[in-house]
């Protein structure tokens, strides 16, 4: 049971100059000039059904990546059968032989695959150089090598014995198939959906969000080269309704390993609860949804990390991260410190397409995000309870741009106080510096969320009435910091209340949901 003990991949800073920017670059315009055709992969196979759709770049829409091939309800059953057939030799293969598939994965993507990940990244997402290294380099390779560490863990966890008696535990895979559904704004998130389930012992229908089908397709091909056995993986191309209709209608599904809209998880959970007479087991329901993740600073806070944190905690990579700051509480006796420092660095942001690293703001994933973003935009304008304080233009011409936008509310129930946004947008309430204990109050119960929040300041009775009065207001709480950017092995990540199952990715409480446990007791 011993493997090379993980530590975290060092990020790459992409300095003007260095090999690795110059290497980053060379694969970013190789990868521009080409245009891909995506065939789904089933069974092994590469599927291509005629019915092709463009993969856009957000931050230049009229550039097209190439195009993938959709799919219908008779490729999902197909998907299906393919995981259904792989199953019986994956689930009994040692883990030490699935292991090393993902190890390997590991070291290929670390290596060799890494500037291909991160230009699709930033190609197909608008990522910045700097916000694809976190995601699709460092943090997919972090969950391939530390999930297979948690595995060992998992298969070590043996009850106790006694004379005359052997007690043991298996910790066998799920019978049936799982289903990943993966969003499009984290490649690791997107990678380690499948394969964490895959790495249990489990084969896998997944299904990426049509907006990351570019970086999907990549890591297919990675896990392909690292000499993952066909079936195992079954990556489809299906819209939503469409798949689920035949998957939640299997005798088969046996658990769903989900991060994306609360909405949409909602309802897959009424479909499968719906639906649960006709499964052979109870499946495992595991999703991380949305947030309304907020930063709260107390009267003794310091101004200006405060206000990096605001705009970090808001900005990186477009406020498209589920645990993106979305509101902010400050004390009146800081507000205009960090009202001055915020606007300075919302105003050094550069905003731009990738390919020119000095572009912090790229462009927001597709239309419609664009459309339901400046929708929130342009009714804050148009408020006497909100005001804008910096940003809020937008442009759909080329890209899909939206310049990044701090709102000041009056009102702390305004509408962008209290709805996710998944966007470039922050909205500020600042309150008395004497009623922080109410302040809590209103920070726990203004959004039904629970993933991410942040408190800052140097008062540790302070810190500490706040870390326990929001305890179930953020799965991941943060005391001066920002509530983004969770490392693998170091910050497991998950909230509860409407934002999840709480199964904190990047742990073994994750892996320990694709397992169902037997236990064996024999007597001598
Ligand atoms: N794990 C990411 C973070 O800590 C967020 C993941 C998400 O947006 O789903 O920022």
């Amino acid at each position: 049971f011993r493997v090379p003990t993980p530590v975290n991949e060092p990020v790459r800073s992409y300095a003007p100059g260095s090999p690795e920017r110059a290497e980053l670059q060379r694969v970013y315009k190789e990868l521009k000039s080409k245009e891909l055709d995506v065939p789904m992969y089933i069974g092994g196979e590469e599927v291509r059904t005629g019915n092709t759709h463009p993969m856009l770049q957000p931050h230049d829409h009229q550039h097209i990546l190439g195009q993938f091939h959709e799919g219908d309800a008779s490729h999902v059953e197909q998907a299906i059968n393919a995981a259904l057939a792989a199953r019986e030799e994956w689930s009994n293969m040692a883990w030490e032989h699935r292991a090393s598939i993902f190890l390997k994965a590991a070291d290929l993507l670390a290596g060799p695959w890494r500037a291909k990940l991160n230009a699709a990244t930033m190609l197909g997402q608008s990522k910045n150089a700097y916000q694809a290294e976190i995601d699709s380099a460092c943090e997919l390779v972090d969950f391939l090598r530390f999930n297979v560490q948690y595995a060992t863990e998992i298969y070590r966890m043996q009850p106790e014995s006694s004379p005359g008696v052997w007690n043991r535990m298996e910790h066998r895979p799920l019978e049936g198939f799982v289903f990943a559904l993966t969003p499009f704004n984290f490649t690791a998130i997107a990678g380690n959906l499948p394969t964490s389930a895959a790495m249990m012992g489990n084969v896998v229908v997944w299904k990426p969000a049509y907006t990351q089908i570019y970086a999907a397709h990549m890591i297919m091909e990675l896990l392909k080269e690292a000499g993952l056995p066909d079936g195992v993986i079954n990556l489809i191309y299906v819209d939503g309704p469409v798949a689920g209709d035949v998957i939640f209608n299997h005798a088969d599904f046996a658990g769903i390993h989900f991060t994306g809209s609360t909405g949409v998880f909602q309802s897959i959970w009424k479909s499968i609860g719906n639906n649960i007479q006709k499964y052979k087991a109870y499946p495992r329901i595991v999703g991380e949804t949305g947030g309304k993740d907020f930063i709260l600073a107390h009267r003794t806070a310091e101004a200006k990390p405060l206000a990096t944190a605001i705009t970090r905690g808001a900005f990186e990579y477009q406020g498209q991260k589920c645990s993106a700051a979305s509101r902010a509480y400050i004390p009146n006796n800081l507000w205009e410190e960090v009202k001055q420092y915020v606007i300075e660095d919302v105003q050094s942001f550069k905003m731009g397409p990738p390919e020119d690293f000095s572009n912090f703001i790229n462009a927001v994933i597709d239309e419609k995000s664009f459309d339901k973003i400046t929708r929130y935009i342009d009714n804050a304008k148009n408020s006497n309870e909100v005001e804008v304080i910096a940003g809020g233009n937008y442009d759909k011409s080329k890209g899909y741009f939206i310049e990044p936008t701090v709102l000041l509310s009056h009102n702390p129930q305004y509408v962008t106080m209290c709805e996710e946004i998944f966007g470039p947008v922050i909205t500020i309430y600042v309150y008395n510096e004497d009623n922080f204990e109410d302040t809590l109050e209103l920070v726990s119960s203004t959004s039904p969320y629970g993933l991410t929040g942040a408190i800052f300041g140097r008062d540790r009775y302070a810190i500490e009435l706040a870390t326990k009065k929001l305890s179930d207001s953020a799965g991941n709480f943060y005391i001066n910091d920002k509530p983004t950017g969770a490392v693998v092995g170091q910050q497991p990540f998950g909230g509860s209340r409407a934002s999840g199952t709480n199964d904190k990715a990047g742990s073994m409480l994750n892996l320990l949901r694709w397992v169902s446990a037997r236990s064996i007791k024999e007597t001598f």
